[in-house]
This record gives structure tokens, C-alpha cells and sequence, in this order.
């Protein structure tokens, strides 16, 4: 039996490059307010009491602390009407104080995201899950895009992923992660296979893969055995597992095989707050024709 290769795994701190552009971002803020102007400002809408969504709003605006700019949350109970949410988003949306809004997600049952999203200006829309948003990302022209994929180029760029010609898998299809970072890598000239639930031979797949970005909330789908010696690794799923939560990737299996993995813990989650406070900033620096 051949030996198995051996590849130095660098596991991505998503973490400390998340502490850099906050740095960098903050320093950004920083100049506006020197000049006289106002910090930017974020709106967050938390639609009933759900405890996970309530700590990622948490954890977000605190992120906005950190680096000066503003936010403001605002509540409605899990029985509030499509026609309330929507009438709280156009409220926002009409503050010229606000720079950018953002609805957490998942939306309690009944309630229609689409629309909700749709209600969002697209020059405030943060997550950058409005048609209008997608529909420029999807021409090459990049303004709000959403943030998860952000941060995955991101990672991928600071760690030196070669994608020029690079076969990329990315495993799930939704408008939040899928999609767009197929779309953003397909643009940086990778050939890009887009995977789901329905896809043959999901592993094969991954075995030719030079990068593999697992966005599905499957834990542990993507195995030692699925990833060619060497690739990038990108796991994005977080699910909770007795408690515990685990990602879409079996990061002690991969290593000695893959060149990167994130963490599913410190990977790509201090990256999307970080892609928001950046998107945050850019709407507010496009609103004012800065
Ligand atoms: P989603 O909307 O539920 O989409 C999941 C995708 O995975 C779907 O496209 C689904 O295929 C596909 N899928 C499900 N089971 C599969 C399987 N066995 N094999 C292959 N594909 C499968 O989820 P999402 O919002 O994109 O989020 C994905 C994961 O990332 C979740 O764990 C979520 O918590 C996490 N997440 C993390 C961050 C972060 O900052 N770290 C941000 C966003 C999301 P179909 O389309 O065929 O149903």
C-alpha cells in the first residue's frame, strides 16, 4: 500500500484576520468622524425570542461598538404579521440615520423572508440578499454583497488559495451562501461545481475539488477520505450537536490532507460579522456619495 500523503494543514484563525479589518475598519470610521460626520449606523430586527438569534444580534452589535460605528435593535414578538415586520423595515428604511438593515434570519414560521428582504432599500441592505443585490452580483458588479461569502473570499485570498483555473466545489445552494460564493468564485476564474441535496456522487465530486466551501448544516459530511491532498477547505456549517456545535467538515480528519481548514469554531463566523460591519460601512459611505 502506497503511504498516505502527508500535507502541513494550516488551520485558518478566522479570529485574528477578523481582528485586523476590524482594525483596518475602524480606522476607516475613525477618519469619518474626524471630518465631521456622523458614524455609520446599523438597524438589527429580531422577530420573536429564538436564544441563537438573539446572541448572533448580540455578538453583532457589538461588533459595531468596536469599531465606533452605531446600531439600533428592534424587537417583535414571534406573533408579529407579515404586515407588522414589513411596516418596522420600511420605518428603518426611511431613517436617513440608518446605513444599513438587517433582519435576522430564520424568520419565525408564517412570516415571508422574501418579502421581508424585498422591503429592505437595496442601498441599505446589509445582508445583500435583495434581488437587486443578487442581480448585480450575478453581472459581475459588486456592491452589498452577502456576507458569509465575503468572508470566504476573503480567507481564501489572505491564505493564498491559488483560484485561477481552480476546480472549486461548494456544497449547498442557498441565496445566503451557496449561491453567491459560487457565483464570487466562479469570478475569481475557478471552475466551480455547485453541489445540493440532490447531486450523484457528492464525494467524487469533492475529490477533484482544489477548494471545497461546505455550506449545508450536515455535521461532519465532508470526510478525510473526500478531499484531495493539498485542497482548501472552507466549512461554513455550524450545527448543534447535543449542545455542541459541529461543522459540515471533519477538520481532524482532513488534517495531513487538505492545505487549509477553518475551524467551525474561529473559521468563517468572526469573518461574516466582519463582511457586515465592511458592507455597514459601504452602504454608508455610498449614501452619503462619499
Ligand atoms: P440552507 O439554506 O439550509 O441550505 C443548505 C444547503 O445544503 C441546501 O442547498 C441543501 O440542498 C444542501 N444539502 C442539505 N443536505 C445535503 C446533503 N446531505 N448533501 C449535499 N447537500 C445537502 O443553509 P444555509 O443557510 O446555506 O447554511 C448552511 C450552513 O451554514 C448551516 O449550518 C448554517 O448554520 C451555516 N451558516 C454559517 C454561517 C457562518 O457565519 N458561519 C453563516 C450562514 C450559515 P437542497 O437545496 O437540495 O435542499
Amino acid at each position: 500500500m502506497p503511504a498516505a500523503p502527508s500535507v502541513e494543514t494550516v488551520v485558518v484563525d478566522g479570529l485574528a484576520l477578523a481582528q485586523t479589518l476590524r482594525k483596518e475598519l475602524a480606522e476607516a470610521v475613525g477618519r469619518h468622524v474626524a471630518a465631521g460626520r456622523r458614524p455609520p449606523k446599523l438597524a438589527v430586527v429580531l422577530v420573536g425570542d429564538d436564544p441563537a438569534s438573539a446572541s448572533y444580534i448580540k455578538g453583532k452589535r457589538r461588533a459595531c461598538d468596536a469599531v465606533g460605528m452605531a446600531s439600533v435593535e428592534r424587537n417583535l414578538p414571534a406573533r408579529a404579521s407579515q404586515a407588522e415586520v414589513e411596516a418596522l423595515v420600511a420605518e428603518l428604511d426611511a431613517d436617513d440615520g440608518v446605513d444599513g438593515i438587517l433582519v435576522q434570519l430564520p424568520l419565525p414560521k408564517g412570516l415571508d423572508t422574501g418579502r421581508v428582504t424585498r422591503a429592505i432599500s437595496p442601498a441599505k441592505d446589509v445582508d445583500g440578499l435583495h434581488p437587486m443585490n443578487a442581480g448585480l452580483l450575478l453581472q459581475g458588479v459588486h456592491t452589498l454583497v452577502a456576507c458569509t461569502p465575503l468572508g470566504v473570499m476573503e480567507i481564501l485570498r489572505r491564505y493564498d488559495v491559488p483560484l485561477e483555473g481552480a476546480e472549486a466545489v461548494v456544497i449547498g445552494r442557498s441565496d445566503i451562501v451557496g449561491k453567491p460564493v459560487s457565483v464570487l468564485l466562479q469570478q475569481a476564474n475557478a471552475t466551480v461545481t455547485l453541489c445540493h441535496s440532490r447531486t450523484r456522487g457528492l464525494r467524487e465530486h469533492c475529490r477533484r475539488a482544489d477548494v471545497i466551501v461546505a455550506a449545508v448544516g450536515v455535521p461532519k459530511l465532508v470526510q478525510r477520505d473526500w478531499v484531495k491532498p493539498g485542497a482548501a477547505v472552507i466549512d461554513v456549517g455550524v450545527t448543534a450537536v447535543d449542545g455542541v456545535l459541529t461543522g459540515d467538515v471533519d477538520t481532524e480528519g482532513v488534517s495531513g490532507i487538505a492545505r487549509i481548514v477553518t475551524p467551525h469554531r474561529r473559521g468563517v463566523g468572526p469573518m461574516t460579522i466582519t463582511m457586515l460591519l465592511r458592507n455597514t460601512l459601504l452602504a454608508y459611505e455610498q449614501r452619503a456619495g462619499l
